[in-house]
């Protein structure tokens, strides 16, 4: 039996990035892994520009104080540049992003002067130098690393690559994991259903938060009990995929199939987890592919995933930085728990007056899918302890999806 932490290093540690990348379009990052470090081939800004729409003057004019009476030499509105230096008494018109001209250092805002003619009347005590400018290279430096590899990209960083002008970067190939239901029990919706029988639900989780992830999700469909046929699948399944993910059948039970077969045809590494739903998890290799055998109740079944295998499959495409968010709430009621456990509970948290409040789901077996469906984080109680107490603050994780 492993800690909750030391499980999970293990299975990390069984876990090499994969070494393929592909070069994109930013387009087509979203979710993706950077596979190099990108460097700013410029500045940006590229040149001082203003913040605001008003009128560009030379700091040092503003000395004399009182009113300043200035004259307008140019206007310029953004996607325009005047190269002419603005000598002292003189002020352009500019437009918020436009560059300031030579010599200029300072914008006034447009509500706090008056335009006569040719000439603005600016008050010396509505600005001070340097105000409204955005310095050059303020968002972005030249030459320096401004995403390193192993870095997720989410929108804002689809944005960045396209302010640096790039059509392409390289990042990991995109991982394929096959899933596959194990049971005699488990019926495909769609299909008729005997009484002793269910419809699937795993795989159907379990390819959402795949897709959540961004992976390609590789459907293997439903297996019986039986030995022939999950050697079969099995051996499709890592033929087709980079990593596999079963549900069900790894227990201790005559028909937990699911050791015996991955210890056949590949290697095995079977653990019991100090944690709570979902201790029996099954991990291994068949071929080049990674084999994740995770338990076949519901709520199980996502809790291994988020907790083990959503880490092992960051590590698989590179990510660097895949800690999950995690934060302290209060809990609004006592839960009793005995120590030995780490326990992964479903709760409902959210923002109360004195700060981060959370409640469990309810009833918390791990045959209660509700559970999750009705919460929006995981709480985490820890290992070590026994019953908490209302009021006790314990860390939560949000799920990804809220
Ligand atoms: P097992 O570990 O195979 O004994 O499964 C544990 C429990 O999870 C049993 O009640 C199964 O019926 C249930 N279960 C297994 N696979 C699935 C599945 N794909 N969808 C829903 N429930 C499942
Ligand atoms: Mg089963």
């Amino acid at each position: 039996m492993f800690a909750f932490e030391e499980a999970r290093q293990r299975v990390l540690e069984g876990v090499t990035p994969l070494a393929d990348r592909e070069s994109l379009a930013p387009w087509h990052t979203l979710g993706r892994i950077l596979a190099e470090d990108i460097r700013a081939p410029f500045d940006i800004p590229s040149l001082p520009n203003s913040a605001r729409d008003g009128y560009a003057l030379r700091g040092s004019d503003l000395a004399a104080g009182g009113t300043l009476h200035l004259r307008v030499v140019a206007e310029v509105p953004a996607g325009s540049y005047y190269e002419r230096e603005i000598g002292a008494g003189e002020a352009v018109r500019i437009l918020t992003g436009a560059p300031l001209p030579p010599g200029a250092d300072t914008v006034v805002m447009q509500e706090h002067v008056e335009r006569v003619g040719d000439f603005v009347d600016v008050p010396a005590t509505a600005v001070k130098p340097g105000d409204n400018v955005r310095p050059r290279g303020e968002d972005v430096e030249a030459d320096a690393v401004v995403l390193e590899q192993g870095t997720l990209i989410r929108p804002q960083e689809m944005g960045l690559l396209a302010s640096l002008g790039l059509t392409r970067v390289w990042v990991t190939r995109c991982p394929r994991v096959a899933v596959l239901s194990t049971g005699n029990e488990v019926v495909e919706p769609g299909n008729p259903r005997g009484p002793a029988q269910i419809f699937d639900s795993n795989r159907y989780s379990l390819i959402g938060l795949l897709q959540l992830l961004g992976v390609e999700a590789v459907d293997i469909g439903i297996v019986g009990d039986d030995a022939g046929a999950l050697r079969q699948a099995f051996l499709t399944a890592s033929e087709r995929a980079d990593a596999i993910l079963t549900s069900g059948g790894v227990s201790v039970g005559t028909y937990d199939l699911v050791k015996d077969v991955l210890a056949e045809v590949g290697s095995i590494d079977f653990w019991r987890v100090k944690m709570r739903p979902g201790g029996p998890q099954a991990y291994g290799r068949i071929g080049q592919a990674y084999f994740f055998g995770l338990p076949g109740n519901p709520v199980s079944a996502m809790v291994v995933f988020l907790e083990m295998v959503q880490p092992a499959l960051w590590r698989l495409m590179g990510r660097k930085d895949w800690e999950p968010v995690r934060f302290k709430a209060r809990l609004r009621e006592s839960i009793r728990k005995r120590p030995g456990l780490m326990e992964f509970q479903r709760g409902i948290v959210s923002y109360a007056e004195h700060g981060w409040e959370v409640a469990t789901t309810g009833p918390q077996g791990s045959g209660i899918l509700r559970s999750m469906v009705k919460g929006n984080c995981l709480i985490l109680l820890e290992e070590q302890h026994g019953d908490y107490a209302a009021g006790e603050e314990v860390w939560v994780e949000p799920f990804a999806m809220s």
